[in-house]
């Protein structure tokens, strides 16, 4: 018989957002009533429809490819040229940033990415993740065998957790002992913090003298408000030395069904083999991706490049001003409510405290059967998420004061 990946067993029952699914579903089962008036602030998933900008750029591309003259097959496995400079551009070289077109690598979505670049690191590293923090860092890592089993709390063997509380402001420190790799989300999906450029320095100083990897997901850099936080990790001297950014169309284009983002892979960023050679790590993501990727179709680069136009721009500031008024909104009503309330300043999440002894998914529970409103419990993202549920933003703004209102109205 044939074996299966034994470490897929080590993964806690019930991911997330299934068991949230499951909970819904047998709660508007039970309840056809409520289940009328639910609202659903729980998975980070966008719910106002594609800019203009990106609609056009679609139906042009559909009529190219529906032209013998313009039609394309397979394209460049690392993304078109078009897309790839217009990102360099925009992102990073219009701010003062040093990355290449080249170092751009357009993918179909940056969970994939977190999930696929372990493909070209050892197995032997010591992984470092926030905590709590968006369970994509933590799985992939158990899948690929490089952690223990998980104990009562979730938290699994041979990991360092970077514990993320109210008394750092949910951005973790540098741990004193060494680790290779380490994922840092700013801002942070689920608690909405965001690292400063002091914060981001302290990690590069770190990562330069431990010669760790940081895998930094900026998926939300487009929702940052407050001057002076930094959009991206290059923005601070040595992290083209040290870092991997990924970012993703989803949640400032509206991208999460349409699906498109990209990793930045410095050539500059070097890692050391088995026997202590140093070799750059840019070579073989593209190896990883001309052998396991075809590209992200021609149709949707097209929609991508669109978002970089004056009209793809200002939509995409409408799209995240409506969402970030939203949560204007829900940390008002969260707060009026009487609950301690995190983030939803640089980031479409608001992170709330429990009520004192009110667990994550007791709450949960609560806010669904005497709100109708689905949240995600905090204990969902690592053991430090408990005690805490967040709140998306995600939403339109008639939903997004209903449940502002019905919250006050919850007897706690
Ligand atoms: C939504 C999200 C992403 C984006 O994932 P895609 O696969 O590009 O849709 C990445 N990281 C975090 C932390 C997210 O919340």
């Amino acid at each position: 018989m044939a074996y299966l990946n034994d470490n897929y067993l080590k993964l806690k029952a019930g991911y997330l957002f299934p068991e949230i699914g499951r909970r819904v579903k047998a709660f508007c089962d039970a309840n056809p009533a409520a289940a009328q008036r639910l609202i659903r602030c729980g998975i980070g998933d966008v719910t106002e429809p594609l800019p203009l900008a990106v609609t056009a750029a679609l139906h042009k591309a559909v009529d190219e490819m529906g032209a013998r003259a313009t039609f394309k097959g397979y394209g460049p496995e690392q993304g078109y040229d078009f897309l790839r400079a217009a990102i360099a551009k925009n992102d990073y070289r219009d701010h003062g940033i040093d990355v290449a077109d080249d170092e751009i690598f357009v993918s179909d979505g940056s969970k994939c990415d977190c999930g696929n670049i372990l493909d070209i690191l050892g197995g032997k590293n010591k992984i470092a993740i926030s905590d709590p923090v968006y369970p994509v860092y933590v799985d992939t890592n158990v899948m690929a065998g490089h952690t223990g089993e998980a104990n009562e709390a979730g938290a699994y063997g041979k990991i360092v957790y970077l514990p993320c509380r109210p008394s750092n402001g949910f951005i973790p420190e540098p741990p004193k002992k060494h680790v290779d790799v380490i994922y840092l989300c700013s801002p942070n999906n689920p608690t909405g913090a965001a690292a400063t450029r002091e914060q981001l320095e302290s990690w590069v100083k770190y990562a330069l003298e431990h010669k760790s990897v940081i895998l930094f997901d900026a998926a939300y850099e487009a929702y940052i408000s407050e001057p002076g936080i930094p959009h991206s990790i290059y923005e601070i001297p040595g992290a083209r030395e040290c870092a991997i950014e990924f970012r993703s169309f989803s949640k400032n284009g509206g991208f999460t069904g349409t699906r498109c983002a990209f990793t930045v892979v410095p050539k500059s960023l070097n890692v050391q083999t088995k026997s202590g050679e140093v070799k750059p790590l840019h070579p073989l993501w593209n190896r990883r991706m001309t052998t396991k990727f075809n590209g992200v179709s021609y149709i949707i680069q097209r929609a991508a490049e669109a978002l970089y136009s004056d009209d793809g721009k200002a939509q995409v500031r409408a799209l995240i001003e409506h969402y970030m008024g939203n949560a204007k909104v829900l940390r008002a009503g969260a707060r009026k409510a009487g609950l301690k309330v995190f983030g939803g300043v640089n980031a479409p999440y608001i992170w709330v405290r429990t009520p004192k002894g009110v667990t994550s998914w007791q709450i949960f529970d609560k806010i669904l059967n005497e709100a109708n409103v689905v949240i995600t419990p905090g204990s969902g993202f690592g053991s430090k998420g408990e005690g805490f549920f967040r709140i998306s933003a995600f939403n339109s703004r008639a939903n997004a004061e209903e449940v502002a209102r019905r919250l006050q109205e919850l007897k706690w």
